[in-house]
């Protein structure tokens, strides 16, 4: 029997996090690091997919604002959860994790299309299921498509794994001061604007009663404390 919380559950994981000290592309340490992460909850039982970023390769957004139309600058984001997606499949077969690949735009020499019905076979039959691409739509961000992916697959949870460990009322990164919030409504999310996902995201995991848990990434056996229940990071309530 799994000792774990949650029977499914949906990791969120940015682009950035790949990328490590090196700020841009992927790290192979800080991928096999993941892959062992992600293993490690797994291995306790429980059902999990992984939505993963691509801003560690490119941004709609940055390229928009040096002049590229924002739709076309999106769908390049999106090939770049493709690459991330791919790479993470990679990593976690190389320790014998199985794993499918889905994405929001159909590219059938690489990955499966998304459906619905087919990611959850694959989850009840253990198999770790990414979804790339995003919503498959521009304006979007893989944060949204996490909340969308969760509510769709019937994940108990998002996790959603940072660089710091859990919200605070501002950038611990800048302010030393900044207090860290162990539980925290939506709601103050989006009045106080903190940045943890974008306002989209956020207002999908309220509307639809969602619980969303905010933690360390970087720390090693994180993911798994979190998978089992225990208090680290923050939570957001209703
Ligand atoms: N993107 C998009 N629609 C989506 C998801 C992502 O257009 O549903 C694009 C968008 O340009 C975004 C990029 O893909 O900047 C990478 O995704 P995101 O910024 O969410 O990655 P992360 O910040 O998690 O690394």
């Amino acid at each position: 029997m799994s000792s774990a919380k949650y029977r499914r559950l949906l990791l969120k994981v940015s682009g950035e996090m790949l990328a490590g000290e090196q700020g841009y592309g992927i790290q192979p340490s800080i991928l096999e690091g993941l892959a062992e992460e992600i293993a490690s909850v797994v291995a306790l039982d429980v059902q999990v997919a992984v939505v993963i970023g691509g801003g560690n390769i490119f941004r709609g957004i940055a390229a928009s604002a040096s002049g590229m139309e924002r739709a076309s600058a999106d769908y390049m984001g999106m090939l770049a959860t493709v690459l991330n997606a791919l790479a993470l499949q990679n990593a976690l077969e190389r320790i014998g994790v199985m794993t499918r690949v889905q994405s929001a735009i159909e590219m059938r020499q690489l990955a499966e299309g998304y459906i619905r019905r087919r990611a959850i076979r694959h989850l009840e039959k253990k198999r770790v299921v990414i979804f790339a691409g995003g919503t498959g739509t521009p304006y979007f961000s893989t944060d949204t498509a996490a909340a969308l992916r969760a509510m769709e697959i019937g994940a108990q949870v998002i996790m959603k794994g940072t660089k710091v460990d859990g919200i605070y009322d501002a950038d611990p990164m800048k302010n030393p001061a900044a207090k860290k919030y162990t539980e925290i409504p939506f709601m103050s999310i989006l009045n106080q604007n903190l940045k943890v996902m974008d306002s989209t995201a956020i207002s999908l995991c309220m509307d639809n009663n969602l619980p969303l848990i905010v933690f360390n990434l970087k720390v090693k056996g994180n993911f798994k404390r979190v998978a089992l229940g225990e208090p680290i990071g923050t939570v957001v309530t209703l």
